[in-house]
C-alpha cells in the first residue's frame, strides 16, 4: 500500500520539481533508478549512503559513476529539515526544534537511559485530536509531515550524536512515534518511515525497538495489522467512555471497546506471540485517579496482552489539570498490579527544557483557529504563554 501513491511517472523526470531521496523507501528508490534508466540495485547503495553513512553529497557517493552522479544533479535532492535550535536538559535529554516546509516548527526528543536511547518522533505538525491534556493539541494543526521529515528527524538525532561514523555506538536504540501528532492520521508517510528505520541497510532497528502510538484511530489501527508488525502502545487515559469521551474526544467516534478490541487483534496478528501493548495512562489529580478508575481499568484490560505505563501529568501553561499526588500514583498502581499487571511509571525527564509528554508544542502555523482560542483563553488568565513566543 505504501508504494502505491508514488509510481506515477512525472514524479521522476528531471524537468519537474527534484525527488527528494531521502524519504523513499528502497522500493521506491529502486522505482526512481529504474526511470533514470538505471539498475535497481542502486537503491539499496543510495538507502546505504543516506542512512548509514549520512552522506548527503552525490559527489561524494564514491561507487557511483560519474555519469549517474551527474543524473542525480539534475532530478533528485537530498534535502533535511532544518534544525532551528537544540536544548540540552541537565538530566541528559535534548530537544530539537526543526523546521519544516512552510515556516512551522516541529520539537523532537532524545532520552537516555541507562541501557537504551530513546528518540521521541513527530508524525504532524500540530494535532487535530485536541485532547484536553495535552499541550501539543492546543496549537492546532497544520499538516502531516511527510516521509522525508519524519525519517528526517531520525537522520538529525544520529548526526548529532556522531552515529554516522564508522564502529559508533547507536546512540538511538529504539525510536517512539510520541511526538507531536497522531501517528495514524498519517499512515502512509509514518509507515514508510517506520520501515526505513528497520531497514537493514538503513537504521537496522529491530521492530521491537520502534513503537506507534495511538490515542484510537480504529480503522488505522486494524488497517495496520497488515502492514506492519511494530511495537504498539495505546493511549487510554481513562477506563470509561464517559471519561474518555471528555479527555480524548476521539472517543466518541471510536469507542473503548472497539479501541481495546483493535489493540488485542493487532497483538494477536503478531508472529511472536510474547509481545504485548503498552497501555498509557496519564494520571490526573481527582479527573482519572481514583481506586474506582483503577478497578475499572483492570477489567477494561483482562482480555489485552499489555504492560501500563502511567504517566503523571506535566502541566502547561493554561492547563486545566494538576499532576496526580505520589499517594495516588502509588495506589493506583498498588491496585492494578494487585490484578496482576506489569505496571511502569514513567518517570519525567527534561522538565527544565519543557521536553516531557504533552508539552511539545512546537510553533504550528494552526489552520484550526485552536491555537487563538487558548491563546485567548492565556491572555484571560494572565498566564506568561512562553511556549507560544
Ligand atoms: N497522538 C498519539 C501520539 C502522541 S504520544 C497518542 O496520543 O498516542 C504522547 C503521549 O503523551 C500520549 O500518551 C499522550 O496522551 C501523553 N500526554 C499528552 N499530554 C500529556 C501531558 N500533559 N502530561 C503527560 N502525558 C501527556
Amino acid at each position: 500500500m505504501p508504494d502505491s501513491a508514488l509510481n506515477t511517472a512525472e514524479q521522476f523526470t528531471p524537468q519537474s520539481v527534484k525527488t527528494n531521496l531521502l524519504g523513499l523507501s528502497v522500493s521506491k528508490l529502486g522505482d526512481f533508478f529504474e526511470q533514470l534508466g538505471e539498475k535497481r540495485f542502486r537503491a539499496t547503495q543510495m538507502v546505504k549512503w543516506i542512512h548509514q553513512m549520512g552522506e548527503c553529497d552525490f559527489d561524494q557517493m564514491t561507487n557511483l559513476s560519474k555519469s549517474l552522479r551527474e543524473k542525480l544533479h539534475e532530478s533528485a535532492e537530498i534535502c533535511l529539515p532544518e534544525v532551528v535550535s537544540c536544548q540540552d536538559s541537565t538530566d541528559g535529554t535534548r530537544k530539537w526544534l526543526i523546521k519544516v516546509e512552510g515556516g512551522s516548527c516541529i520539537e523532537m526528543v532524545y532520552i537516555p537511559e541507562k541501557d537504551r536511547g530513546t528518540l521521541c518522533v513527530s508524525s504532524q505538525i500540530g494535532c487535530a485530536l485536541d485532547c484536553s491534556f495535552c499541550a501539543t493539541g492546543k496549537q492546532g494543526f497544520n499538516r502531516d509531515l511527510n516521509t522525508a521529515e519524519i525519517i528526517g528527524q531520525l537522520w538529525i538525532a544520529a548526526q548529532s550524536f556522531d552515529q554516522f561514523a564508522a564502529k559508533a555506538p547507536r546512540r538511538v536504540s529504539n525510536v517512539v512515534m510520541m511526538g507531536m501528532g497522531e501517528p495514524l492520521m498519517n499512515f502512509n508517510n509514518v509507515v514508510d518511515a517506520m520501515n526505513l528505520m528497520m531497514e537493514d541497510n538503513a537504521y537496522g532497528l529491530s521492530k521491537r525497538r520502534v513503537t506507534l502510538s495511538t490515542a484510537g484511530v480504529v480503522p488505522a489501527l486494524d488497517q495496520l495489522a497488515g502492514v506492519t508488525d511494530v511495537s504498539l502502545a495505546i493511549s487510554l487515559h481513562a477506563p470509561n467512555d464517559e471519561l474518555r469521551n471528555e479527555l480524548v474526544p476521539i472517543n466518541r467516534k471510536y469507542n473503548l471497546k472497539q479501541f481495546v478490541e483493535s489493540a488485542k487483534n493487532y497483538i494477536e496478528k503478531m508472529p511472536d506471540n510474547r509481545r504485548k501493548a503498552t497501555v498509557e495512562y496519564t494520571l490526573m489529580d481527582q479527573v482519572n485517579d481514583r481506586s474506582v478508575h483503577a478497578r475499572e481499568l483492570a477489567v477494561l484490560l483482562k482480555e489485552l496482552p499489555c504492560k501500563i505505563n502511567l504517566i503523571p501529568f506535566n502541566p502547561f501553561p493554561g492547563s486545566d489539570y494538576k499532576r496526580v499526588t505520589n499517594t495516588a500514583l502509588n495506589r493506583f498502581r498498588d491496585i492494578l498490579q494487585g490484578e496482576g499487571y506489569t505496571v511502569t511509571v514513567r518517570t519525567t525527564r527534561g522538565d527544565d527544557i519543557a521536553a516531557a509528554c504533552g508539552q511539545l508544542a512546537g510553533e504550528v502555523n494552526d489552520r484550526t483557529k485552536r491555537q487563538q482560542r487558548y491563546k485567548n483563553k492565556l491572555a484571560a488568565e494572565e498566564v506568561p504563554v512562553k511556549m507560544l513566543d
